[in-house]
């Protein structure tokens, strides 16, 4: 019989997880495995609360296997090294993302594009080699293996760059990827959430222009007086959408529901490009005509491998570039949930774990 994830591994571990599609969070035990030769223990610090942990909770996608613990935003201190680990020691302050394993050996992990392996594992809802299923960063601590653990930039700070292991690559992927990044271009980001305005930041350090389309007309003071956004377009003001047809070079689309293609592609000029991030649950329309007439290019990007993960923390750590989050505790989790679903959150929830994660039982 199989074990109970209580049991399944030596190590004691301790978090919050789902048990159906309700998407209600509450404590939960489980375990974690031995630290093997190559692996790094990290206590958890802080977690980051991504949309793609609400889609998961909701079983939005179809393939949630609950019991589920989320979070992909990890920042943590080491606790323990394997012998074999030379690039980590104990006391170092970490990060762990989307991902926590691969095969390691084919032509794409070659080319450190991890997160496009066959293979790939990811940090929770999914399935280890040795068959026992992993469990996210709502929770006091995890092994991983060195290849997937980065160096967090010592000027960042834990709290507000934690959102920078999933937001901040699955933003910075695509704009280095599809040539986003020359000086003096416009950009659009399509939603101005997690990662919409970690976009926002990133376009500015490349000397974009950037103009933030939006449902929520209270996002943009915020989003020109403290993102430094350039130009704000409310989606519901059609007097600014018309005036924004053929005006930009590329959009970088991060909504996390079904929503119409059209208007952001005749936004592009000629040969522009919409790179879409967003998952939402039931697939896009994608308007032909504006494409073909306009030589445009339509692509996706999920995450990010881990050189360039390492270089995207690094870049943050030059350009001094955390998000703008919302510090809550783990008892806060299912109200944040429910915010975070209506687009009402500015622009991060990050938990403070360290803090606010305690078994109901310490004190026996
Ligand atoms: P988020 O913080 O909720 O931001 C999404 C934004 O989309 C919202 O703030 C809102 O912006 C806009 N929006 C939401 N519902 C909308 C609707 N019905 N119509 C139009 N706009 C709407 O979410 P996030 O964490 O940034 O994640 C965004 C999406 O990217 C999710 O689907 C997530 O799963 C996915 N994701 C992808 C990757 C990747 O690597 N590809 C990585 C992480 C997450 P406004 O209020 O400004 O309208
Ligand atoms: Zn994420």
């Amino acid at each position: 019989m199989a074990k109970t994830p209580e049991k399944e591994h030596p190590r004691k571990a301790f978090g919050w997880a789902a048990r159906d599609p309700s998407g209600i969070l509450s404590p939960f035990d489980f375990s974690r495995r031995e630290n093997g030769d190559h692996d790094v223990t990290v206590k958890i610090l802080y977690c980051g609360v991504c949309h793609s942990d609400l889609h998961h909770l909701k079983d939005d996608w179809g393939f949630t296997k609950y019991p589920i613990v989320p979070g992909h935003e990890i920042v943590g201190l080491v606790t323990s090294v394997g012998s074999s680990v030379h690039k980590f020691k104990v006391r170092d302050r970490v990060g762990v993302g989307v991902i926590v394993g691969s095969c390691q050996t084919c032509d794409i992990c070659e080319q450190s594009l991890e997160n496009y392996c066959p293979k790939v594992t990811f940090t929770y809802n999914s399935t280890y080699h040795d068959g026992t299923k992993t469990y996210g960063g709502y929770s006091d601590m995890i092994v991983v293996h060195q290849r997937f653990v980065l160096q967090f930039p010592d000027n960042l700070r834990s709290d507000a760059g934690a959102p920078l292991l999933c937001a901040g690559i699955a933003v910075y992927s695509p704009m280095k990827y599809y040539g986003m990044t020359e000086p003096g271009k416009h950009l659009g980001v399509a939603g101005l959430g997690g990662l919409g305005h970690i976009a926002v930041k990133f376009g500015k350090a490349f000397g974009l222009k950037v103009t933030v389309i939006s449902t929520s007309s209270k996002k943009e003071d915020e989003a020109i007086k403290k993102l430094g956004a350039d130009a704000f377009i409310l989606s519901s003001d059609p007097a600014k959408m018309e005036a924004a047809v053929n005006t930009m070079d590329y959009i970088i689309d991060t909504i996390a529901a079904v929503h119409p293609l059209g208007p952001l592609l005749s936004f592009l000029k000629m040969d522009g490009k919409l790179v879409t991030v967003g998952l939402p649950e039931k697939p896009l329309e994608l308007p032909i005509f504006p494409l073909v007439l306009g030589r445009k290019l339509v692509g996706g990007s999920d995450i990010g491998g881990m050189k360039e993960t390492q270089e995207m923390l690094d870049f943050c750590g030059k350009h001094n570039i955390t998000a703008d989050i919302e510090l809550i505790s783990m008892d806060d989790i299912n109200s944040s949930m429910e915010r975070l679903a209506k687009s009402d959150v500015k622009y991060r929830f990050v938990i403070d774990i360290a803090n606010s994660l305690s078994r109901p039982d310490c004190s026996m």
